[in-house]
């Protein structure tokens, strides 16, 4: 299978001396439908900039279906379709002008052009609107036109940088719909967003990026059932010196040192299973604590954050 997209150790500080990216790397291969989800600021758009070569990096590596994109400017931008969170189109060229100039700047003939504005226009819903002034469309609007300016030059890799921002539920599970038909016929998509639930409806693999930091980096299935379950420190009465084997295949006991163990459980689960279980073996327990981990706070700093605003 090929990679479609390779970074390695790839950090940016910008020139206010603030450290977005502290170092991070990601494969997706090609094929996949990938999320890249974290709260506001975590680097998403960052890291999108710096695929889209619009954001110059500090350091660290980009490829793209497994070509520099230093070196191979040219034949990179070809296989690469950007989003941008901000609306950056002419706003005062029609929707389909907008379009047709984007398939332009990649050198397709006018007749292509236009063919390729229809299909796209017609496929997100926008084909009526195409002689108005893009200036005149709704959010949701000008957001799928932003898609279909992406798609002109019909690239194998699609970036969209939270591109259901201010789109209304409706609209949204129509753009789902479209991007699924899009990825399974071939076009890689990786998408940010910092909502959890959408990156689970839509995407196989997710990686979690948090303060500059890649702190998940896994598939969606392993992602659910992490987030389903609870890890508590057990501290020990007495020195323990290997990790005791539970009767419960769903529960997993790690040893920290030797006088704690960390045990995690699926949330359906009593913990007072726990208790038993280590008493039954003769492991007293002093006191027990919640582990929170870093995926539990960047959830939990997402919900404040929602709260607030
Ligand atoms: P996200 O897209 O995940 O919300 P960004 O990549 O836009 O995050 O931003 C990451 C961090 O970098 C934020 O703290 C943001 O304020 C900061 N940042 C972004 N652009 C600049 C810039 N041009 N100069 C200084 N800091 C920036
Ligand atoms: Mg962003």
């Amino acid at each position: 299978m090929s990679v479609a997209i390779s970074i390695k150790n790839l950090a940016k500080t910008y020139a206010n001396g603030f450290e977005a990216l502290k170092g991070i790397s990601l494969k997706v291969n090609q094929g996949d439908f990938f999320a890249l989800l974290g709260p506001n600021g975590a680097g998403k758009s960052t890291t999108i900039g710096i695929l889209s070569t619009l954001v110059k990096r500090s350091s660290g590596s980009v490829e793209i279906f497994g070509r520099n994109v230093d070196t191979h400017v040219y034949e990179t931008k070809y296989d690469l379709g950007i989003v941008p969170q901000e609306f950056n189109f002419n706003q005062f060229e029609k929707v389909q002008d907008v379009v047709v100039t984007q398939a332009g700047y990649y050198g397709l003939p006018k007749e292509l052009a236009l063919e390729r504005a229809e299909k796209y226009l017609l496929k997100l819903g926008l084909w009526e609107k195409r002689n108005d002034r893009s200036r005149s469309l709704s959010g949701g609007m000008k957001r799928r036109l932003m898609i279909a300016r992406a798609l002109a030059h019909e690239p194998r890799l699609l970036i969209l940088d939270e591109p259901t921002a201010g789109v209304d539920i409706e609209l949204r599970r129509s753009m789902w719909d479209f991007l699924t038909e899009i990825n399974s016929n071939g076009t890689t998509i990786v998408l940010t967003t910092h909502y959890l639930e959408e990156a689970e409806q839509l995407c196989k693999k997710i990686a979690i990026i948090d303060e500059g930091r890649i702190i998940e980096d896994t598939n969606m299935k392993d992602l659910l059932t992490k987030l389903d379950s609870e890890t508590f420190i057990f501290d020990l009465t007495e020195n323990l010196d290997v990790v005791p084997e539970l009767k419960f295949p769903d529960i997993s006991a790690r040893l920290i040192d030797q006088r704690s163990i960390e045990i995690t459980l699926p949330a359906d689960r009593n913990v007072n299973d726990v208790f038993l279980e280590l008493d039954s073996k003769g492991i007293k327990v002093a006191s027990m604590r919640n582990k929170t981990n870093r995926l539990e706070q960047l959830f939990i700093s997402r919900i404040e954050e929602s709260n607030a605003s």
